[in-house]
């Protein structure tokens, strides 16, 4: 069986169990031999995030240390530079070889902005798309992504059959937990916890992540 690995990057400012659950679905039911969670540097089309990508990093180091196939990624902080997803899956398609079926992990969130991504058109040439589903977020009937979805669509078996070149929509259990949400409640003095994991948010009241009082420098400074 050719190998399989999924990339989910994301801000991860702070990672949750929204996150962690669904790249544990995905595991179970597609069968990844591989996650990697990939928090990105500098991020191309949102605002710089309010925490160092080094320690968004370490959240997630933390959150999978206990994880035989979740595993922290940090290319694209070595990288140092805005972070593109097509140079992270043009490099881990170098490292992984012709024969592995690599999926870039997205929620229709992130899928429905796709056209703003850079080359974003060159993406399929070196995995899939797999996109989840997210309550509150649909596919538009006409334009670019549209015409792009129905060339490209297919079910979740061609993961198996071919590397890379389509895009798959799975309608998978999304918690309804947003890192947005985590750090409104600790601005807020109020208690996270269930939302994550518990080693995530002892790192974020040890190092006073969020709170009101001490904005953290950004990635730019
Ligand atoms: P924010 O609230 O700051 O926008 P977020 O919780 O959406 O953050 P990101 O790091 O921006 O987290 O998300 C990375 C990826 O994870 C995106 O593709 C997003 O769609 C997906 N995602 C975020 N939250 C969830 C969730 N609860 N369930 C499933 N997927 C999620």
């Amino acid at each position: 069986m050719r190998p399989k690995v999924a990339v989910f990057g994301g801000t991860f400012n702070p990672i949750h169990h929204g996150h962690l659950r669904l790249a544990l679905d995905l595991v179970q039911q597609l069968g990844f031999d591989q996650m990697l969670l990939v928090p990105c540097h500098i991020p191309m089309h949102r605002e710089d995030p309010s925490v160092a990508s080094q320690r968004r990093a370490r959240m997630v180091e933390l959150a999978v240390a206990s994880s035989p196939t979740l595993k922290l990624d940090t290319r694209e902080l070595k990288r140092g530079s805005v972070s593109y997803s097509l140079d992270t899956l043009a490099e881990l398609r170098q490292e992984q070889g012709r024969e592995a079926s690599i999926s870039l992990i997205m929620g229709m969130d992130a899928y429905l902005g796709l056209p703003r991504w850079h080359r974003w058109l060159e993406l399929l040439k070196y995995g899939h798309i797999v996109v989840i589903s997210r309550p509150g977020y649909v596919m538009p009937e006409d334009g670019e992504l549209a015409a792009f979805d129905r060339e490209h669509r297919a079910d979740a078996k061609v993961l198996e059959q071919a590397v890379a070149g389509r895009v798959v929509h799975l309608d998978i259990r999304a918690l309804a937990i947003s890192a947005t949400e985590i750090r409104t409640l600790t601005a807020a003095g109020l208690s996270t916890r269930y939302l994550l994991p518990e080693t995530v948010r002892r790192y974020i009241a040890e190092h006073g992540l969020y709170a009101a009082r001490a904005p953290e420098t950004t990635d730019k400074s």
